[in-house]
């Protein structure tokens, strides 16, 4: 018998009434499953949210946060600190693209994005290049929900309640194009000149040198998995280089394995000045999120304060809180011991025909992906967008198997432990789904 009531949370990102209506309750969780309220057995289609890409409730990490909570509860991170956020900081630079060897701890992706976006305009003023501040984000962009996230982030429903954000932002287009590039695999062959309206914009409605960066998500996860076309993040790093403009990758998504391979960075072989990260740098377990940055920009704050100033003015009560760091440090070392980002990888060709095969089933205009992620776009039901898709995402929930859904874009990004009778099952239901969907 349940023994609380539902009044009181009032749920995030969510239509709280239709849940109080038929709650979705997860009780427990281990490795490619959660367990509901009823006892049933579910598989996770979505990594949590995009975070458990290690499955979970792992052992290592598990064990790594009940030691550190019975030994150091917590420790301030202002003009103090404690062994493990330096042991967590190394190791992510480490295993970070080459050339980002500064990290900034935070406690989520949201975080991450205003910080990386503090961190950019500082940096300019603290080299004496005070003029640029303006920030260029991109439609249907997701960089949280903080006021610098939401402004230059680009998703109207997100931005319509708070019209006062940012004031000096401007937004690039999106990348998706499916009248050239529907049912790609991999990377979209056409859209590398998208990134051209960067220079476009910023010589004809900017002056260049009011720039402070550019951010984008390498892969546009929460819109509904936007691959990247061929070249064009390659064309965003020249004109950022030609222009002193600093560009920011938002990895939070596609950081730790979820493309194939450790980083988007890596997978598109460009390098920001700048990556934000976050979920699967805990495997969801506690929230943290992190900035790299490239040396210079580190030591260009050190250089323009005096030794006994805070050179960034800037960080939050639980920053590097050890619980995290804990978490992170056994997180990045399962990640390494089981080979899991190169495991992506070996599973990612079968993904892709399974994913692809979906094809078939009713109402799927696109099929997209890219190592262990995939976006099934639907047609919209006329006159209620969305409505299509959140349909399939419940009778995907009834049928043992939780999936995201972006309006009418179902989204499949399971821990990277998944197995191929899994990942059969996975999009085998998504299919039975959408024949029993109207
Ligand atoms: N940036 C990206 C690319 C994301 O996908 C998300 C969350 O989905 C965020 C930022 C925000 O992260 P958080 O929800 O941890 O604040």
């Amino acid at each position: 018998m349940q023994d609380y009531s539902l009044d009181a949370y009032w749920m995030p990102f969510t239509a709280n009434r239709q849940f109080k209506s038929a709650p979705r309750m997860l009780v427990s969780a281990q490795g490619m499953y959660f367990k509901d309220d009823a006892g049933r057995q579910i598989l996770d289609g979505s990594a949590g949210l995009w975070c458990v890409n290690a499955g979970h409730t792992r052992t290592p990490i598990v064990e790594a946060v009940q030691r550190q909570v019975a030994e150091l509860d917590y420790a301030p991170p202002f003009q103090m600190a404690h062994p493990k956020a330096f042991e967590a900081a190394e190791r992510l630079a480490e295993m970070a693209p080459a050339g980002l060897s500064k990290v900034f701890f935070v406690n989520s992706g949201s975080e991450a994005a205003d910080t990386a976006l503090k961190m950019a305009v500082a940096y300019h003023r603290v080299r004496g290049d005070a003029a640029r501040v303006k920030l260029i984000g991109r439609e249907r962009g997701y960089h949280g929900v903080n006021f610098g996230g939401i402004s230059v982030g680009g998703i109207a429903g997100n931005r319509k309640h708070f019209p006062v954000g940012l004031p000096a932002v401007d937004h690039l287009r999106h990348t998706h194009d499916l009248a050239r590039n529907a049912f790609s695999r991999g990377e979209p062959e056409y859209g590398a000149e998208w990134a051209d309206e960067l220079e476009n914009r910023i010589l004809t409605l900017h002056d260049p040198s009011t720039i402070a960066a550019v951010i984008v998500e390498p892969m546009a996860g929460s819109t509904g998995v936007l691959i990247p076309p061929k070249g064009y993040l390659k064309r965003l790093r020249e004109i950022c280089d030609r222009h002193g403009i600093l560009l920011i990758f938002d990895e939070v998504i596609t950081g730790f394995g979820r493309l194939g391979a450790d980083w988007a960075a890596n997978r598109f072989d460009v390098l920001p000045d700048i990556l934000t990260c976050a979920k699967g740098l805990t495997n969801g377990t506690v929230p943290m999120g992190a900035v790299l940055v490239k040396p210079d920009i580190h030591d260009a704050f050190m250089a323009a304060a005096g030794e006994r100033a805070i050179e960034f003015p800037h960080g939050y009560t639980y920053s590097a809180h050890p619980l995290a760091c804990a978490a992170a440090v056994a997180t990045l070392k399962l990640y390494q011991d089981e080979g899991l980002f190169e495991r992506a990888a070996r599973l990612s060709p079968h993904f892709e025909e399974k994913a692809h095969a979906l094809r078939a089933a009713p109402y799927v205009k696109d099929v997209r992906n890219l190592g262990l992620v995939a976006g099934i776009e639907l047609e919209s039901r006329p006159g209620a967008p969305g409505q299509r898709g959140f349909d399939a995402f419940l009778k995907c929930w009834e049928k043992g198997v939780l999936l995201r859904f972006t309006g009418d874009i179902l989204a499949v990004s399971p821990p990277l432990i998944i197995d191929e009778a899994q990942i059969d099952t996975l999009f085998g239901t998504m299919a039975e789904a959408l024949r029993e969907i109207a």
